[in-house]
């Protein structure tokens, strides 16, 4: 059996009249820059979200640089945020001359740990740190109750690389123990500013690069609107430099379609990752400590209808299905000579990438380093197959008996 990392040829089989209907409106229409699709992409994500303003751009990673931009992010200034992440979320900080703080992560949850952001706030007497930028990796946000808080004590914006979790819920409001007081909020929605990315492997996918800010400040909307236009307000007069980041509007068509989908494509991954769960609990695996399932550490407690999860409607859209295992390089070449589709999202912290030009010391931030050399994600598409499922559950199980 063939089991590949993701498969976007299934879901275009019952996408593919419509979105070929969806790229045939734009092309007649004849408007290839902003118009209509991308205004109304940007109201449907923005009203999903729960947020007032939504403004399309280029992609995920130009969705953080121009929101660190409108915050005038630059030489000099720091920026605290997770050393296990994708590239981008350094990558725009140091493009703009600013240098990352890095601060560990959960080694539960993967994301930033905002004990340890705390103890570097408490510490930042020059106040160089000018913005908090907390990851949602894999699909699960992070733990935006406590950054929030210290948000509010050290009087910093916080920019949510929401890249993996359009459609993710975190509870907010003191109560984490799925009481009457919590208020469930999206991913993106909570601090000033949330960055998605349509990059194709995302839940929310489109058919090339594209990404949205969302944002309840109307002010900071405004401001990412002139930027991405190379900062002209009035066209042609510069008050400020910008750039070229606008959001494609054939990518917006095909997105609105998507968009119908999302909720569905999210509950399927869900039950995918219960079913995993469910398999691999089955086996010695967990037991005998060659594997560590991943954990959604955020529960709403009634039972939702339709969840396959006993334990009540988790708030994980799992991008990614990620597990910590024992002899983790070997796994991976076994998976792949079986023809199951894997990947390590990452193999380097951001830390110890070389352009970063810094030396850190080894161990420096330990639990990335480990995850960084520990995990491993599987197949977790929606259209992913019970019997692939357990195809794949079986070939790890072999692997651990050899
Ligand atoms: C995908 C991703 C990005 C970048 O998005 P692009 O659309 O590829 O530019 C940024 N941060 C994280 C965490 C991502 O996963």
């Amino acid at each position: 059996m063939k089991v590949p990392l993701l498969d976007l040829k299934q879901q275009l089989k019952y996408l593919r009249e419509d979105i070929l209907e969806a790229v045939t409106r734009v092309i007649d229409s004849t408007t290839y820059i902003q118009g209509p699709e991308v205004s109304l992409l940007e109201q449907e994500i923005s009203a999903y979200c729960g947020v007032e303003n939504g403004v399309g751009v280029s992609s995920g990673t130009d969705a953080l640089l121009v929101s660190l931009m409108a915050l005038g992010i630059g030489a000099g200034d720091q920026v605290l945020t997770t050393p296990y992440s994708f590239f981008a979320t350094m990558g725009v900080v140091l493009r703009l001359g600013a240098t990352p703080v890095f601060v560990d992560i959960d080694p539960v949850s993967f994301n930033i740990d905002p004990a340890a952001m705390e103890e570097v706030l408490s510490r930042d007497h020059e106040r160089k740190i000018k913005a908090l930028l907390p990851v949602h990796l894999y699909g699960q946000c992070a733990d935006m109750e406590a950054i929030m808080k210290l948000a509010h004590q050290y009087n910093l914006p916080v920019i949510e690389d929401a890249a993996q979790a359009i459609g993710a819920e975190c509870p907010m409001n003191g109560d984490t123990g799925g009481g009457m007081n919590v208020q469930w909020k999206k991913a993106g929605s909570i601090g000033l500013a949330g960055c998605f990315s349509f990059f194709p492997s995302k839940n929310l996918g489109g058919i090339g690069d594209g990404g949205m800010v969302v944002t309840h400040d109307v002010a900071f909307a405004d401001k990412i609107r002139i930027l991405l236009n190379h900062g002209a307000s009035p066209k042609y007069y510069h008050g400020q430099v910008g750039g070229n980041f606008r959001l494609d509007p054939i990518q917006a068509a095909v997105l609105r379609i998507k968009m119908t989908y999302l909720d569905q494509w999210h509950r399927a991954r869900r039950d995918n990752a219960d079913r995993y769960n469910r398999m691999f609990t089955e086996t010695d695996l967990v037991q005998n400590k060659f594997l560590v399932l991943p954990q959604a550490v955020y529960h709403r407690k009634q039972q939702l209808e339709g969840s396959l999860n006993g334990a009540g409607e988790n708030f994980h859209i799992y991008n990614q299905y990620v597990l910590r295992v024992s002899r983790r390089d070997a796994l991976l070449d076994w998976l792949r000579s079986q023809d199951i589709g894997c990947e390590v999202y990452y193999p380097v912290a951001l830390h110890q990438q070389k352009c970063l030009g810094t030396s850190f010391p080894v161990q420096s931030f330990p639990q990335a380093e480990r995850a960084a050399s520990e995990t491993i994600a599987l197949p977790i598409y929606p259209e992913l197959t019970a019997d692939m499922q357990e195809y794949v559950v079986d070939k790890i199980a072999e692997f651990y008996r050899q």
